[in-house]
């Protein structure tokens, strides 16, 4: 099966292999050993000589790490948002009572770095910027560089939902200067659900002293003083830890300028295809996203028929909009183990599954 939706993604034989094997003593030395393993080749695939947690948990629980480790009731944050994603990361820091200051943009429209001057201009006394890399609902990826070197300009912590981007797209967290970088397991890093990856730089540890969000399972004091003993506070999720490892040494051995070319490959040729198919592409394409791409879905064309002949005629599995994109957009998830031979077929599938779900 091609399961072609933005995460769950598909996992190599390698990853399945190993997260079929027998349970360990989550605090015995085997399990530290493994935990220092990928601890130190996240570092590398995040480019950060910061420190990295593990949490189990899904891409939510990473990105509501980032927060209540962070702030403060209280404490003005500007949240950025362009989409479904970026919706959530406001929400949620409203939920533990930060005073948020929106900027948001049309969905389907890039985060425009102006915009982002200009509110931080304005609003003196925020504390932290928070914004989304790679925009899942709409298929953008938004210019994080350029952002957080303004947020930066103004001295803020940056603050970064790259579930759906780091380790597919270049995000060299150190020299972006980002402080806290949330992923998950089930997106580009090939693995089952169960795992997010927060990065934590010096600046955020400062914050973090100062931080009165309320915080428990959370809680990075906890999950660094457990990481120095080989250890998470609670009982990690151990067959994705297998998983995650086996994936790593997948993603290492093919180096990170490798995969990024290859997400890029195979992104164009599903941009390509998608227009040569009479489609057209929700984003502008120059932010279109190499993990996700978001179709528009002309007048007459059934999506949900469209969707159910490439399942259940092809084997392909393709994700709807969200929220108000429903009905307005489909999406072909490619990031992680995807090659173009993947995007080929699914392309073909595409071409012929058309016609028949077209209304006259
Ligand atoms: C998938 C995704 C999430 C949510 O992750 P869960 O693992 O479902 O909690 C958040 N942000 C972005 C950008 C995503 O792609």
């Amino acid at each position: 099966m091609q399961l072609r939706i933005p995460g769950p993604t598909p996992c190599p034989p390698e990853v399945l292999q190993a997260i079929s094997k027998q349970m360990i003593n989550h605090r015995g030395k085997e399990f530290g050993e493994l935990l220092h393993h990928i601890t130190a080749k996240l570092k590398e695939l995040f480019q950060t000589k910061g420190d990295v947690f593990l949490l189990t948990g899904s891409g939510t629980g990473g990105m509501e790490a980032s927060v209540v480790n962070t702030l403060s009731p209280g404490d003005k944050v500007l949240a950025i948002s362009n989409g479904f994603f970026g919706e959530r990361f406001t929400e949620l820091a409203e939920e533990f009572g930060a005073e948020v200051k929106r900027l948001a943009f049309d969905w389907g429209k890039p985060v425009d770095p102006d915009a982002v001057h200009q509110a931080l201009k304005a609003g003196p006394g925020i504390k932290a910027v928070l914004v989304t890399h790679n925009e899942t609902s709409t298929g953008i990826t938004n210019d994080l560089k350029a952002i957080s070197a303004i947020a930066k300009e103004f001295d803020k912590l940056v603050l970064v939902d790259a579930i759906s981007s780091l380790g597919s797209i270049d995000l060299p967290v150190d020299a972006w200067q980002c402080d806290v970088v949330a992923t998950a397991s089930q997106k580009g890093w090939m693995t089952p659900p169960g795992l997010a990856m927060v990065s934590f730089s010096s600046k955020a540890w400062q914050a973090h002293a100062k931080a009165k969000m309320p915080r428990y399972y959370w809680d990075f004091t906890k999950a660094k003083s457990y990481l120095e003993k080989g250890q998470t506070p609670w009982t990690p999720a151990v067959s994705t830890c297998y998983g995650l490892a086996a994936a790593l040494d997948i993603m290492l051995a093919e180096g990170l300028p490798n995969i990024f070319a290859r997400h890029a490959r195979v992104a164009n040729m599903a941009r390509q295809g998608v227009k040569s198919n009479g489609l057209s592409l929700f984003p502008d394409e120059k932010y279109a996203s190499n993990t996700v791409t978001a179709v528009k879905i002309p007048e007459k064309l059934d999506v949900s028929k469209l969707l159910q002949i490439l399942h259940k005629e092809y084997n392909i599995v393709l994700a709807g909009g969200q929220d108000i994109l429903a009905g307005k957009i489909f999406r072909i998830g490619h990031l992680g183990w995807v090659t173009e031979k993947d995007m080929e077929e699914i392309l073909k599938a595409l071409n012929e599954a058309l016609p028949e779900a077209r209304q006259p």
